[in-house]
């Protein structure tokens, strides 16, 4: 055979098939023979192509890439894959929240930016958004809030006044929200987009000293936005315009890059500091805790088959390595649970076999069996054990990065810091970052999500949500939507 001749086809069993284009029939006009496996196969499989979409941020797409440490933050934290000269490949997922897999890439919405680090001491993840907050601090709202993004019980349709009516009976969401309704809302690409751990994390360096820290990707490429008419425009042009846009970058050989940089809290600051440092919905401004260079990550491939490189791709929090751990968010810590639960329901128990979610580094877990298994298990199958298998090194990783904590068992919020408030931040978003234009802007995209079918209570609640965040802006977007309405 020479190289241009296609190779034969075969069954999935590697047997090969007599036509690709006709199925075995008694006669040409004859029934069809169910000995004609590869038919039936055929078949079969194609029914089964689908893997349940993502709940939510279905719609999304990816690229492998490398991290190289350019700095030296070893005072703060021992991981491996942030030591100096370090270099680690990494997949990364970009994605909207609210939509379904073949919704438009250009719809207003926060953008997932999740990343699976294979480092020496096993996979590390870090599954943040394109905004540093978040529109709650508590996971037993979660659900909800996503219901009330998606689709209505009885038409199936999105509503804005369901969305309007969750977000103006929870203020924790309004930083969120103006973020959102501001120009960074729609990103032009993700390319264009910075990438933030959102949550907060502990940093643990090699002599057990112990930071809160933020994660902040800025994207090398700057920041660059679409307009609601030129997203509106895209969303039935192109519905795939960001998928299509990294694709072709990467393929022409454009590399995106990111520069991540860090916020780094001394861990005595916490108790003190003028904002909870773990409430979701705040920032830390810059100027109490400025950004710290780490290294840079660079996507230099795509994807060759889309299903099981990206579509089966599982990051989850809940992977941190030694030298970083968790952080009292009560939304991180839902997120651990909440994200290998997805996957174990949505691939299956083994998806840390396949190939993009399996660590280069050695694994020697107890798992064993299950559905679709194939890394095999060698005895002794349970542990303590006398008969040589792995034990954990307690001397070495013992204790996690952890923090302190006692206290009664409680339904309540989180404990208030002298300047908390779910207001404050986003009014500083508005008058401080924001100019006239951005400003005319954000009451543009506010008014025209408003006039958008949301009904009275709603509306004068919507009103007073946006008086609360700024006292002008809050009147032009009454004035806004009421001269809409006539
Ligand atoms: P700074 O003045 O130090 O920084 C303002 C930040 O806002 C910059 O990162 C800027 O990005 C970003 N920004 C500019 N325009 C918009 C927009 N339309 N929507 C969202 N972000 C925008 O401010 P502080 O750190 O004191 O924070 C003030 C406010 O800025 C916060 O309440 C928060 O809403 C927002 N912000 C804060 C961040 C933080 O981690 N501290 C991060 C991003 C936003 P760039 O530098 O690229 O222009």
């Amino acid at each position: 055979m020479t190289s241009t001749q296609p190779k034969p086809t075969t069954t999935d069993a590697g047997i090969p098939v007599e036509s690709d284009e006709h199925s075995l029939t008694v006669g040409p006009d004859g029934p069809i023979l169910l000995q004609d496996h590869y038919a039936i196969e055929q078949m079969a499989q194609f029914n089964r192509e689908r893997v349940p979409e993502r709940q939510p941020h279905a719609k999304g797409s990816g690229a492998f890439g490398q991290f190289d440490v350019t700095a030296d933050v070893s005072a703060y934290t021992k991981a491996a894959v942030f030591q100096p000269g370090a270099k680690t490949r990494m997949v990364a997922r970009f994605s909207t929240v609210a939509g379904e897999r073949g919704s438009p890439d250009t719809w207003r919405d926060p953008r997932g930016f999740a990343l699976k680090f294979y480092t020496t001491e096993g996979n590390y993840d870090m599954v943040g958004n394109n905004t540093p907050v978040f529109f709650l601090r508590d996971p037993m709202k979660f659900q909800h809030f996503i219901r009330s993004q998606k689709r209505r019980a009885d038409n199936n349709l999105r509503d804005h006044d369901m969305q309007w009516d969750f977000w103006t009976l929870s203020p924790e969401s309004a930083h969120q929200v103006t973020w959102l309704m501001g120009d960074r809302g729609i990103p032009r690409t993700w390319r264009q987009m910075n990438g933030y751990s959102s949550h907060t994390y502990m940093w643990v360096n090699a002599g057990g000293e112990r930071f809160w820290v933020k994660y902040h990707f800025i994207s090398d490429q700057g920041i660059e936005c679409l307009t609601q008419a030129e997203a509106d425009a895209l969303a039935s042009a192109d519905g795939d315009y960001h998928t299509r846009d990294l694709f072709a970058a990467i393929g022409r050989g454009e590399y995106p890059s990111w520069t991540l940089k860090m916020q780094i809290m001394p861990f005595g600051d916490a108790a003190t500091y003028r904002f909870n440092p773990f409430d979701m919905t705040k920032v830390w401004p810059h100027a109490d805790y400025p950004l710290v260079e780490v290294g840079r990550m660079t996507l230099d491939r795509n994807p060759t088959d889309y299903h099981s490189e990206i579509e089966q791709l599982a990051v989850e929090p809940s992977n941190l390595v030694p030298g970083i751990g968790p952080s009292p968010d009560k939304m991180l810590l839902g997120r651990m649970f909440s994200y290998p639960d997805a996957h174990r329901a949505r691939i299956g128990a083994n998806y840390n076999q396949l190939p993009v979610n399996a660590p280069v580094a050695p694994v020697n877990s107890y798992s064993k069996d299950g559905p679709m298994r194939y890394a095999k298990v060698s005895d002794p199958v349970y542990a303590p054990n006398s008969k040589g298998g792995p034990r954990a090194d307690t001397e070495r990783y013992g204790e996690p990065a952890g923090w302190y904590a006692d206290g009664e068992m409680v339904h309540a919020a989180q404990t208030l810091h002298a300047e908390d408030d779910d207001w404050g931040q986003a009014g500083t978003l508005v008058r401080e970052v924001m100019d006239d234009a951005a400003r005319d802007r954000l009451v543009g995209n506010i008014v025209g999500h408003l006039l958008d079918g949301v009904s009275e209570p709603v509306l004068e609640r919507a009103f007073e949500y946006w008086r609360n965040v700024d006292e002008d802006l809050g009147r032009r977007v009454e004035k806004g939507v009421r001269a809409g309405e006539s």
